[in-house]
């Protein structure tokens, strides 16, 4: 049996001191039951603190991104080393706004995820179709796509230990939010796309988050489909209270 995975995405959101209130007060509020696991993917400037304060509680504290080099001459990057000695635990690879805005591709996402693994990070893996796509009916064959190239040359074991949020473009801090059926359809795709990739074992194993417009209200029926094993969170994991609902859920 799989559990559920509620990861916060705070994008670009929030100074220092909001970082810490939150999670001041969400680690001693968070359920304790190993059928769920909480994350919080934060800003580069806040992880070293979030790390701090969640020490010893259920909170993880991952990163929005990281570049596949270990160092050198990249101005204005930051490492996977560099994430690793901060004790992160997980890191978001490949997310729209990053394929979008800053020319991310299939093949730097397969670096940045062999680049996690070489660094004991766990990649949250983003996939998802645009409108254009979704209309054109070529979501199936561009998520695969993103899943085979994605996960090129990984290990069976690895693949077995990462996460993918299948996040449809057109449903990111929009408001619509795929119907919970249509969201199940991709991730169950993305799970025979797994299995063909490695095996059954492997395919059952792998955790699946659906992203895009995620909050309590929606919550329930997402996580109730066969193939959605959590949810990858924008708007709504800002506020404490609005996160520590969508964990609950998913207990
Ligand atoms: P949203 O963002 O929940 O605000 O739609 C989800 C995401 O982009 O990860």
């Amino acid at each position: 049996m799989r559990h559920k995975v509620i990861a916060g995405n705070w994008k670009m959101n929030k100074v220092l001191s909001e970082a810490d209130q939150f999670a001041e007060s969400v680690t001693g509020k968070l359920p304790k039951d190993d059928n769920v696991e909480a994350i919080v993917c934060a800003p580069f400037p806040f992880l070293p603190s979030l790390v701090e304060k969640a020490k010893g509680s259920r909170l993880k504290v991952g990163a929005q991104n990281m570049h596949f080099e270990e160092s050198g001459a990249y101005t204005g990057e930051v490492s996977p080393m560099m994430l690793e000695d901060l004790g992160v635990t997980h890191v978001v690879i490949g997310h729209s706004e990053r394929r979008e805005q800053f020319a991310e591709t299939d093949e730097s996402v397969n670096k940045k995820v062999h680049a996690a693994f070489n660094h004991g990070l766990t990649p949250i893996v983003c996939v998802g179709e645009t409108l254009e796509q979704r209309e054109a009916n070529e979501t199936m064959s561009h998520i695969e796509r993103q899943v085979r190239t994605g996960l090129k040359k990984l290990s069976d074991e690895q693949i077995g230990t990462l996460m993918i949020a299948y996040e449809p473009i057109w449903a990111i801090g929009t408001g619509k939010t795929a119907s919970s059926s249509d969201a199940d359809q991709v991730c169950s795709l993305i799970r025979r796309v797994v299995k063909d990739m490695t095996s059954e074992n492997i395919a059952e194993q792998i955790i699946i988050q659906y992203g895009g417009s995620v909050k309590p209200a929606n919550i329930d029926e997402l996580l109730e489909q066969p193939d959605i094993d959590g949810a990858l969170v924008g708007g709504a994991s800002l506020d404490p209270d609005s996160f520590l609902q969508l964990v609950e859920a998913g207990t």
